[in-house]
């Protein structure tokens, strides 16, 4: 694997310059017609993906979200990358020109909750500022690999230079190990050794790591939004997402209405079974991540929490499900409240005051992103308040869905510039600047010798 791990990445180095220097409107055609080819193969990578996950609707919408990806990464490339014009320093006696170099080979090592996204995330701005990439997704859900490959290869300019690697925690450690900087999204565990491999080689780690998101509902909100935002933000993907909602703040003089109208919802949700056609909550992962997930349930269930629904692992065709579990009577003794779930799990805590609500909500190790349900005025004093990189402000995930706004991992949620935005390209780019003098003459401060 090594050995093979190794030649792919020589492989790609070999053809890193050419591409740098092919410029932006020859990469921005080439990652076009890539993008048709991946249009093309939509049936065979939704089918892969929703065999290894055992949900459609989210299989699709990753397909659509990497072909948007591709367009939008495609703008921001034409406008950020165009050669840099010459300005004058303050004094007028030297020229100023930027002319960044991309760093040459990229590693990508991802997660399994949203296999090509994640997997591409990453890869297309790195593509489009010049730079070769080596990804490896995660080994659990392999399927979508072999159309993703044929996309690929089927556009030979960019084959040269992008490269899928297969293989579990070894072949990453490795790929970090041949690369000049790595993209990492994955657990805060991993994160840390990725970060540590990468500090030994000296190159940067940019990492998208796990979060306990917090969402507050205050009694200005519009309970009505507020219980299906937050539904579908905490159980989409079965609450397997990064920016799942894992803790709700409601202040007291709302919190039975709240969870009154939140149960009623939950309890419409349906199992994606037999298919995943049939409903919209699909399977976990795998028995592990179910396992973490019950664990969860009965410490806080033994601490004396009390679930309002769901709450039972469901095994259906050798998968194992659960349905949206409303959970009350919560505190920050609980892993249910301080451990990322990454399950379908709505735990509720009522807070006294809204100063209450942001001090729980800040109380964690994790900064990735929130929500805030209220009027509009309050919830804009609210949203500042909180320590994490993305707020939503009356709606949910908004993060995931609006890739213009920039923003950063807080505490242990990650490390490195924005992977949204213009900053996604930016951020593959060494700076480097040429300053030329432009009358020579001998400077007062040099030797006099
Ligand atoms: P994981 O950390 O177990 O694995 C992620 C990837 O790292 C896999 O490809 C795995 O093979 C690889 N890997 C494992 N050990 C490695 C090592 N020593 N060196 C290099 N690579 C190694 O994470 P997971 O269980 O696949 O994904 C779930 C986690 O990802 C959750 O914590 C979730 O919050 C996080 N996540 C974060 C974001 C984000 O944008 N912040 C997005 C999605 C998922």
């Amino acid at each position: 694997m090594t050995d093979t791990l190794a030649a792919q990445a020589g492989a790609l180095r070999l053809h890193a310059g050419d591409w740098a220097r092919r410029g932006v409107a020859e990469r921005i055609a080439v990652l076009a017609r890539w993008s048709a080819e991946i249009a093309a193969r939509r049936p065979a990578l939704v089918a892969g993906l929703a065999r290894d996950t055992g949900r459609l609707a989210l299989s699709e919408m990753e397909v659509g979200a990497v072909l948007s990806s591709i367009e939008r990464h495609s703008g921001w490339a034409r406008e950020l990358l165009a050669q840099g014009k010459e300005r004058s320093s303050a004094d007028g006696a030297v020229a100023i020109r930027d002319a960044p170099v991309p760093y040459g080979l990229v590693g990508v090592v991802s997660p399994w909750n949203f296999p090509l996204q994640l997997a591409l995330i990453d890869a297309v701005p790195a593509l489009l500022a010049g730079c070769a990439v080596l990804v490896k997704p995660s080994e659990l859900t392999p399927s979508f690999v072999p159309a993703l490959r044929e996309s690929i290869a089927a556009v030979p300019e960019l084959a040269a230079v992008l490269s899928i690697v297969e293989g579990g925690p070894a072949a990453g450690a490795e790929l970090v190990r041949q690369v000049d900087a790595v993209c990492f999204t994955g657990s805060v565990r991993t994160g840390r050794l990725v970060a540590a491999a990468a500090a030994e080689q000296f190159i940067p780690a940019f990492l998208e790591l796990g979060g306990k998101d917090p969402a507050i509902v205050t009694a200005t909100a519009d309970l009505d939004v507020a219980s299906s935002a937050i539904l579908w933000g905490s159980t989409a993907n079965t609450g397997q997402s990064c920016m799942s909602l894992e803790r709700v703040y409601v202040e007291a003089p709302v919190a039975e209405e709240f969870v009154e109208r939140l149960v009623a919802k939950a309890n419409r949700v349906r199992l994606a079974v037999p298919e995943p056609a049939d409903g919209e909550l699909g399977p976990f992962i795998d028995d592990r991540q179910a396992d973490v997930v019950a664990a969860q349930l009965a410490d806080a269930v033994a601490q004396g929490a009390t679930i309002r629904c769901g709450g039972q692992i469901e095994v259906h065709g050798g998968r194992r499900y659960l349905r949206p579990t409303v959970v009350t009577g919560v505190n920050h003794e609980m892993t249910l409240m301080s451990v990322e779930t990454f399950g379908p799990v709505i735990p509720i805590m009522v807070a006294d005051s809204v100063e209450d609500a942001v001090r729980l909500a800040n109380d964690s190790e994790y900064g990735l992103s929130g929500a805030v349900f209220a009027d509009p005025e309050q919830a804009a004093l609210i949203a500042p308040r909180l320590l994490a990189g993305g707020i939503s402000v009356n709606d949910v995930c908004l993060t995931g869905l609006v890739p213009e706004g920039e923003k950063q991992a807080f505490k242990s949620s990650g490390l490195g510039p924005s992977r949204m935005g213009p900053a996604s390209l930016r951020r593959f780019l060494r700076q480097r600047v040429l300053l030329t003098r432009r009358s020579p003459r001998i400077q007062p401060w040099w030797y006099d010798v």
